[in-house]
């Protein structure tokens, strides 16, 4: 098992982080590890694909790359060395485990089923990292797809993989509420047009939304995470602007929920006497395992690795997000978890993984990609 240099090279990329789209040190280095076992990487920007095997149907395995702007607390000794960036998600290790992966079929000396396409995404943190790929042809001749990250569900003890069927993680969408009055004196609200009021009214009421507009059992979140108006306390605010994320686990949800935010913003904009303008945009549509034929492969696979007690189906999904559904809405896949011990939460700047279990995923996509080809 070649749990050393899965190590190795984790501690390596998380010593240079970086965020987006351009990822030039960490590309390099992937390029690099790739060519020293004989491969033949390409570059769709700073992002990679390579083709392992020459027969046989092609899978792919998915591993993101970027790391975020959070400056980093862990006190590691292979802590990042770019003050305010960090891989507070985990991204390092799926890259790592994905070299791991490409190792074990070429100087590891394993026999490959059918053909293997790595690919190592830049940009998952909002950048639409995966959509670039795709549109760079990324998935050209794809006919089954697979990737994992690490912890996200706490319920996942450490070296336990877990995924469920249907929706894992949520829809992402970022919005914009911009309300205009007309600034006056604090002691004549009269006189003009309050756009913080509406703004406060939007806030505390936009939870209403939710409650009246899809079912309660299906999991839904509206969080406003920024407000900005307002100058001094006399002053009637002229400009009001509130930022939130909305995050459904249904398309229907996910489609209901930004008109009807829309709507009850309009209403309040009405009532205040002031206008009002809202924009959003879709980070990562939900991720969904709704080929259910590969999420029981992927149980399988785990239990031949590693046995029935190192696979827990989920019984819930998150309200987190991942541009991995972009990839499930064109090709058959599955997307699970990996527990890996988490320090803090994702994005935290203490977050850390327990960096043992990495080599688990190595068998487990072995064995995935046998059952597979199999059937295939
Ligand atoms: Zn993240
Ligand atoms: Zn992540």
């Amino acid at each position: 098992m070649d749990s050393a240099s899965i190590i190795k090279d984790r501690r390596a990329l998380h010593q240079i982080p970086e965020i987006g789209l351009e990822l030039p040190r960490t590309a390099a280095y992937v390029e690099n590890a790739l060519r020293g076992m004989g491969l033949a990487p390409r570059r769709i920007g700073d992002g990679i694909i390579v083709d392992l095997g020459s027969t046989g149907p092609l899978f792919a395995w998915r591993a993101d790359m970027d790391g975020l702007p959070v400056l980093e607390e862990t006190g590691a000794e292979y802590a990042s060395t770019i003050p305010g960036r960090m891989h507070a998600c985990g991204h390092d290790a799926h890259t790592a485990m994905a070299l791991g992966i490409a190792r074990h079929f070429t100087s590891g000396g394993a026999q490959l089923p059918c053909r293997l396409r790595l690919i190592f995404q830049p940009g998952e943190e909002g950048h639409r990292g995966a959509a670039f790929m795709i549109e760079g042809g990324a998935l050209e001749g794809v006919a089954a797809i697979a990737g994992l990250h690490v912890g996200i569900f706490p319920e996942l003890k450490k070296g336990v993989f877990g995924t469920r069927k249907g929706t894992v993680m949520a829809s992402v969408t970022a919005f914009e509420v911009t309300f205009r009055g007309k600034g006056t004196h604090g002691a004549m609200p009269h006189l003009g047009a309050d756009a913080l009021l509406a703004a406060c009214q939007f806030g505390a009421g936009v939870q209403t939304v939710r409650y009246a507009a899809t079912s309660p059992v299906q999991p839904t979140v509206i969080s406003i995470g920024s407000i900005h108006a307002g100058t001094a306390s006399n002053v009637i605010s002229e400009k009001a602007v509130l930022a939130g994320t909305m995050r459904a686990t249904t398309v229907q949800d996910q489609a209901t929920l930004e008109a009807r935010m829309a709507q009850f913003a309009q209403g309040i904009a009405l009532a205040n006497g002031v206008e009002m303008e809202i924009g959003s945009v879709v980070g990562a549509p939900i991720t969904a395992n709704s080929d259910e034929r590969m999420v029981d492969l992927l149980a399988a696979a785990v239990t031949a690795a590693h046995g029935p007690e190192s696979f827990m189906w989920l019984p819930d999904p998150t309200l987190g997000g991942e541009d991995f559904g972009e990839y499930l809405m064109r090709v058959p896949g599955v997307f699970f978890f990996l527990g890996a011990d988490i320090a803090a939460p994702h994005h935290h700047p203490k977050f850390n993984v327990d960096e043992e279990v990495l080599e688990k995923t190595v068998p487990v996509v072995d064995a995935l990609i046998r059952q597979w080809a199999a059937l295939n």
